[in-house]
């Protein structure tokens, strides 16, 4: 095979990039198909009636190391184009109000003393919950089976407060998984790299910017500028063997990445039988859906954080767009998961989102302008067990990367990151 022969890759969301970016790095000539209109994916900048916003509203946290690294290697630096906060989760409406803060000193003080310091839950929920961390540190975050988040916050005596408003909503966050289906060891994984490890890993990162302008579009940049391709609407419908290599698109490559949602891969791999394993493994996936709300409200509005908790009966998480990009008075309302919100039509849920906002910070106008964006296979499920396939495949040369391939971690920017630079790196060891 030669050594430096060209990669296709299929798909351009942010595993897809992350896979040519490393190829790009080390001079292998790479050509990525999408077929939308524009890179990111699931993740990408959609411009409403004068607005630059988001597909859905996504959260970064400093654990999320693979992606500032290739945030810094497409030439950006991820300090200017975040926010970088202290943990602070808050919901301003229970009663009494939650509210954890982490405070500013080394690992693990800082989540003793924020645990500790936490307002609207017992000292007695506090002391159990710092308890659970240390037995799940010292048991280096593995369980002795998977189980779902809510049998296992039972089975370690984690209930009130500090379940409702801090390991519940984590978990609906990072998973997009109901805590009654959700996988308990992919949350360890979660706690193990977010609360267990060094303070900065626990930091929020929330974009200054629409999330074209945080990777995709630097990240295309760098690929051209590295001797490769981004060829937008541009679906593939199928390719071929071709001697060692693969025909795909209009090039011959040496190695194939199919870096598309796992629900597209029959479309792409039905007909060669040495895949009728993954994809019957594939068959058994459910989806989650992730709906975002964006209303506009008088451009003086600020929350008194950028991300508030909402607690119901609607609402989960709010932003505040304004205090992020500019977007003055934008509000962000996001809700994630099989729930009841989602069999509201958008009318009736920007109303009840309205009502319960206004609840939460005082009386508001009607806003002057809003759009509900829904992706309905937002994320797979996370459900305990579900088995995950790697970036091999039956056939050599042959690779997948997305976040599903990511076995570590739920659905998320860093899992689907982290999956392309391993699709890239095994390409590279086989050279
Ligand atoms: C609304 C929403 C909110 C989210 N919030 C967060 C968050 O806060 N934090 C977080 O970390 N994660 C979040 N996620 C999850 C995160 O966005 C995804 O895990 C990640 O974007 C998946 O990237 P991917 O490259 O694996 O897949 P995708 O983004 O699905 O990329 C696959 C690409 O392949 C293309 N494609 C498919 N078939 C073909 C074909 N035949 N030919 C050419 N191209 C093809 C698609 O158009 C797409 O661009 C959220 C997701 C959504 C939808």
């Amino acid at each position: 095979m030669n050594k430096a022969g060209r990669v296709a890759v299929v798909g351009a969301g942010w595993a897809g990039l992350a896979c040519a970016v490393e190829l790009a790095t080390a001079g292998i000539p790479v050509t990525v198909y999408e077929a939308a209109r524009q890179a990111g994916g699931r993740a990408r900048s959609v411009a409403l009636d004068g607005h630059t916003l988001d597909n859905g509203q996504h959260l970064f946290v400093g654990a999320y190391r693979e992606t500032l690294r290739l945030i810094r290697l497409v030439g950006e630096n991820p300090e200017a184009l975040m926010q970088r906060l202290p943990l602070r989760i808050e919901f301003p409406a229970t009663k009494p109000a939650f509210r954890l803060a982490l405070p500013q000193l080394p690992a693990p003080w800082h989540l003793a003393f924020g645990l500790l310091a936490a307002r609207g839950a017992t000292l007695g929920e506090k002391i159990s919950a710092a308890r659970f961390m240390q037995r799940l540190k010292r048991r280096r975050y593995r369980l002795a089976r998977d189980t779902t988040v809510a049998d296992w916050l039972d089975e370690e005596g984690q209930h009130g407060a500090i379940r409702r408003c801090l390991w519940e909503p984590l978990c609906l966050a990072a998973l997009t998984t109901a805590p009654a289906h959700a996988s308990a060891q992919i949350f360890a994984n979660v706690l193990r790299d977010s609360l267990g490890g060094q303070r900065e890993a626990t930091d929020l990162l929330l974009a200054r910017t629409d999330l074209g302008r945080v990777f995709p579009a630097h990240a295309a940049r760098y690929i051209a500028a590295h001797g490769g391709e981004l060829h937008l609407c541009h679906r593939i419908t199928g390719f071929e063997r071709d001697g060692k290599g693969w025909q795909v698109g209009d090039i011959q490559a040496d190695d194939l990445v199919l870096a598309v949602p796992p629900h597209s891969l029959p479309q792409l791999l039905a007909h060669r039988s040495a895949h009728a394993p993954l994809l019957s493994q594939l068959a058994t996936y459910s989806y989650e859906p992730i709906a975002t709300a964006y209303l506009a409200y008088p451009k003086d509005l600020r929350l008194p954080f950028p991300m508030l908790g909402m607690a119901g009966p609607t609402g989960q998480w709010v932003f505040d767009r304004g205090a992020l990009d500019g977007n003055a008075g934008m509000v962000a309302f996001v809700l994630s998961a099989n729930g009841d919100w989602d069999t509201l039509e958008d009318g009736e849920l920007v109303q009840r989102l309205h009502h319960e906002f206004t609840a939460l910070v005082g009386p508001l106008p009607t806003p002057r302008w809003q759009r509900v964006i829904r992706e309905r296979r937002a994320t797979f499920s996370c459900h305990p067990e579900l088995p995950r396939p790697g970036n091999e495949t039956a056939e050599p040369g042959l690779w997948l990367a997305g976040d599903y391939t990511c076995a570590d971690y739920p659905a998320t920017l860093e899992g689907a990151i982290r999956s392309g630079v391993e699709a890239a790196r095994g390409i590279l060891a086989g050279r």
